[in-house]
């Protein structure tokens, strides 16, 4: 919006108070609904969508690559016109502060990531950010000062493995330091790259209590809403995901002169366990999923029974506890799938993300402000990770979910419609400003 916009919509706020009594511009100002411009939103997210375009129409921008921290200057540029206060941390993140009215109050935090997948789409991430700076642009240029701070959160690499907001609540390990990105440097590096220090990466950690809430916009990533012609998710937790390294021991022997009774073939073994795996999960009502996602198989040759196999196994659910109980049942199985063939199953945890509940104050914010806008919304899961749960860690964490067209994500034919895109970031906007007046 430029000037002569942005003083016709005040003009029409004066005519839309005009029930109000009549007194000082201020006043004025008050009584108008706080509102935001969709389509300079929409603007900024196709100009972002420039910085790592690829031919598919999607968009490779891996964190701490140089379209990364193009589009990150990009970004900086329309915080600093919304007014914030942009500087960058020691893990790489941007803030973009501006203060509140009331000193002794925490910051509302808000905000997503601008990283990408390789070959990855323009809406993961972009719409949370781009909407977060759109909202402190529009209480800027509306004139409405918040009690508490607010701070707009760009988090750095989310897609690698939150290794932004990891930092923050102090869930980063040193020696993840040395992990590798997509970009082909280090984590350590990569947080150089983009202007930080990862020698000092413990200073920007806040403790629990820090922030009164932090709200996070973002696409779904799944059909659901589509599906159900729904206008908005109201996130109840980020599932929690646990994966095991499983090892099938079996007999490797000759594929000609072994008859097929006296085979010890961990492959079958481990055909049956993935069958058995889908079954289990599916056996009991909820959300849970279940995958075997990689397979490999030795010594992996025509004429080789498979003396052993090597899989994983993972399972994501809201539910800590059901997640285990399901494991058991399957662990409990896998003994019954050897003894058919005189194999065994071997389970080696290799990763653990704990579930993030969302906090039912802020839940119960973004269903009002779902309601005064007269949109339809419903509690859901969030099956992929965010931001938002590391976020869980220090402070009450809500999330706002909007359409994705036909369930899709980090793939270029990643959608969402304009329209949803302003009807998610007006919640947002009204979250805010009610967690501004209840927290
Ligand atoms: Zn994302």
């Amino acid at each position: 919006m430029d000037r002569r916009q942005f003083a016709g919509q005040l003009a029409t706020a004066v005519v839309g108070a005009s029930l109000a009594p009549a007194g000082p511009f201020l006043h004025v100002r008050r009584t108008a609904p706080a509102t935001l411009d969709g389509a300079r939103l929409n603007a900024h997210l196709k100009a972002l969508s420039a910085f790592g375009a690829n031919p598919a129409g999607g968009v490779s921008r891996v964190a701490y690559s140089d379209f990364d921290k193009a589009g990150r200057a990009y970004v900086m540029g329309l915080m600093k016109d919304a007014g914030l206060d942009v500087s960058v941390d020691f893990a790489g993140n941007i803030l973009g502060r501006r203060a509140g009215s009331d000193a002794v109050l925490k910051p509302i935090m808000f905000g997503s990531h601008v990283d990408s997948v390789p070959d990855g789409g323009n809406y993961d991430g972009t719409v949370g950010s781009l909407s977060a700076i759109e909202v402190a642009q529009s209480l800027q240029e509306q004139g409405i000062r918040t009690r508490h701070p607010i701070e707009v959160m760009i988090w750095a690499n989310e897609e690698g493995g939150l290794y932004g907001s990891k930092p923050v609540s102090g869930q980063l390990k040193a020696e993840e330091l040395k992990n590798s990105s997509w970009s082909g440097k280090t984590i350590a590096d990569g947080m150089k790259f983009l202007g930080g220090d990862p020698t000092r990466f413990t200073d920007v950690r806040r403790q629990r209590g820090d922030i009164a809430a932090y709200i996070e916009l973002h696409i779904e990533q799944g059909g659901t809403l589509e599906r159900e012609s729904l206008n908005i998710g109201v996130v109840e937790g980020i599932v929690g995901i646990r994966r095991w390294d499983v090892t099938v021991n079996g007999m490797q022997n000759h594929a000609g002169t072994t008859p097929m009774d006296q085979r010890h073939d961990a492959m079958l073994a481990a055909a049956r366990f993935i069958e058995m795996v889908n079954r289990v999960v599916r056996a009991e009502p909820g959300r849970q999923v279940g995958t075997v996602g990689k397979l490999e198989i030795f010594p992996g040759a025509p004429n080789v029974i498979p003396g052993r196999v090597q899989c994983t196994l993972e399972m994501r659910d809201v539910d800590a506890a059901k997640v285990l109980r399901i494991f058991s049942t399957i662990s409990k199985e896998s003994k019954g799938i050897g003894e058919m063939n005189g194999t065994t199953f071997d389970f080696r945890p290799s990763h653990e993300d704990v579930p993030a509940m969302s906090d039912p104050a802020i839940r119960a914010i973004i269903g009002d402000a779902a309601k005064d806008l007269k949109l339809t919304t419903k509690a859901m899961p969030s099956g992929a990770g965010h931001d938002a749960q590391a976020m869980a860690q220090i402070g009450p964490m809500g999330m706002i979910f909007i359409p994705s067209m036909g369930g899709i994500s980090h793939s270029p034919k990643e959608y969402s419609t304009p329209q949803d895109i302003e009807r998610g970031a007006r919640v947002l906007m009204g979250a805010v400003l009610l967690a501004d007046k209840r927290t």
